[in-house]
């Protein structure tokens, strides 16, 4: 196709391969606001290169998948299973994810521990490499590059080293940690020289950029400004760029039939409760075990609401071979066996915790029957979930309680209940306030975060991103 391309660069496709016979293959596209917001930039054709999640020799196989992909403008960089467990379970999550989220480094006294960060390391720039050589057998002059995340920090040297014109941004999901923590990871430097390398960097909030900035004028001894870091008089562009979601999928999920059947049954069900709602992946940086312990305090406190209120726990399984996680689970079920067991009764379950997955409607109507979101993450790089709640919460008016260690805090803070999640009595005060309440009030606060959700949407966000991306590369060629 002809016109200026996006080429988008995630650790994973938008995509599922299913085999389906010798030589086919099905694909399921992958929904949600991400997607779509990064197909539908104005005036680009939109280009995907990722790791498609199947592990294929070279050969026929391969050779079909790549095929059926390309109908869908997805390109596959294949990896082996050794590189995957060391690049993607090693570094990218055991390391990066884990500081990036405050979870200090773990160590223990095997030599083979040492050696294994070094491997994952080496793993990790070996899948940048071959990202690297993928993107370039199809990149065009004139393409725009947007390299997603913590899983190619690299990628941003490695594609300018082979083509010096080539405008590439890179942005961070994730919290970026105070230089104090990042200091620790034993390949600061080169993670951060490579990530400069791209000619616009973007995180969530004003804080993560902060944060970046300071640990490159720390480690790096590079002069920070107010539009980025300067190396030697070359400035690289760092700015927040707050993410969204797509409000309208939401409204248009809310009006089908099924979904209101499915809202009326749940009403019935809940009569005469107040419902509070989490949902989160099961993982340590969601606060769920804070949460089900300022529920036990305020039932503690407040016994008159013990057959009043309920709370649905959604908690999505995650990385359930990691024993850190099997550990959360344990003491999860723990909290929750205690509470139903001390303040339950014959006819009332306080908490309905669920360790599964829901479907995208099954979650609309559950957003949308509940009173309060409790949304307690210790570290969250923004938390869509807060969004989804406000975007289902037209009618109702419900009321959220958000962690002030949410990226969200930054943009929803002046309509939901800020909390610490550390503070278990605070939270407990949280809980009673936003069961009692006036409407006058829901509803003011709804609708200021209502209208920072339809103003911000994912949309906006890629628009955002994709046009100062265009306008810092030109104004460098303008410089030189
Ligand atoms: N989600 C889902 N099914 C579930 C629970 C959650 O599809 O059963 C989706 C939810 O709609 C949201 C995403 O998972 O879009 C979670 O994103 P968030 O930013 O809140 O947290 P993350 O899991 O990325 O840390």
């Amino acid at each position: 196709e002809e016109g200026p391309r996006l080429i988008v660069v995630a650790n994973r496709l938008p995509v599922s391969a299913g085999y389906a016979s010798e030589g086919k293959w099905t694909l399921q596209l992958s929904a949600g606001g991400l997607v779509s917001a990064l197909g539908g930039v104005q005036g680009f054709n939109t280009m995907w290169v990722g790791w498609p999640g199947i592990f294929l020799p070279a050969g026929r196989e391969r050779d079909a998948l790549t095929q059926t992909l390309a109908a869908k403008s997805c390109v596959p960089v294949f990896l082996d299973a050794k590189t995957v467990d060391l690049y993607y379970n090693g570094f990218c999550n055991s390391v990066l994810w884990s500081l990036f989220h405050y979870v200090p480094l773990q160590t223990d006294s095997r030599l083979s521990e040492t050696r294994t960060l070094q491997f994952q390391w080496a793993a990790y720039q070996e899948a940048n490499r071959r990202f690297a050589d993928v993107l370039m057998r199809h990149y065009r002059v004139g393409d725009v590059v947007w390299v997603q995340d913590y899983h190619l920090m690299m990628l941003p040297a490695l594609l300018k080293a082979k083509s010096v014109d080539m405008k590439v941004g890179w942005f961070l999901h994730t919290p970026f940690p105070s230089s104090e923590i990042y200091r620790a990871l034993p390949v600061r430097e080169e993670l951060l020289r490579a990530v400069l390398k791209a000619d616009l960097i973007g995180f969530h909030t004003y804080d993560y950029a902060r944060h970046f900035v300071s640990a490159c004028t720390r480690i790096l001894g590079l002069e920070g400004t107010p539009d980025g870091v300067e190396d030697n008089g070359v400035l690289t562009r760092v700015a927040a760029f707050p993410i969204g979601m797509d409000p309208s999928s939401f409204a248009t999920a809310l009006k089908r039939s099924d979904v209101r059947n499915n809202i009326a049954q749940l009403k019935k069900r809940f009569a005469g409760r107040k419902v509070m709602l989490g949902v989160d992946r099961l993982d340590m940086i969601k606060g769920i075990p804070q949460k089900l312990l300022a529920f036990e305090k305020f039932l503690d406190e407040h016994p008159e609401w013990c057959d009043k209120v309920l709370l649905v726990q959604i908690a999505v399984p995650s990385r359930v071979e990691v024993p850190e996680y099997q550990q959360l689970r344990s003491m999860t079920h723990e909290i929750v066996g205690r509470i139903n067991g001390h303040y339950g009764s014959l006819t009332h379950v306080p908490i309905h915790h669920l360790d599964r997955h829901m479907t995208f409607h099954e979650l609309c109507a559950l957003y949308a029957i509940t009173d309060v979101a409790l949304v307690t993450s210790l570290r969250d790089g923004m938390n869509l979930v807060s969004y989804e709640y406000v975007a289902c919460q037209a009618a109702n008016a419900g009321v959220l309680v958000l962690s002030e260690f949410a990226g969200a805090a930054q943009s929803l803070g002046a309509g939901a209940i800020l909390v610490n999640p550390w503070n278990i009595n605070d939270m407990a005060a949280a809980i009673r306030n936003a069961l009692t309440m006036s409407e006058t009030e829901r509803r003011q606060r709804h609708r200021q975060n209502y209208m920072h959700i339809t103003a911000h949407t994912s949309q906006v966000w890629a628009d955002t991103f994709i046009s100062e991306l265009n306008d810092t590369h030109v104004e460098a060629e303008l410089r030189t």
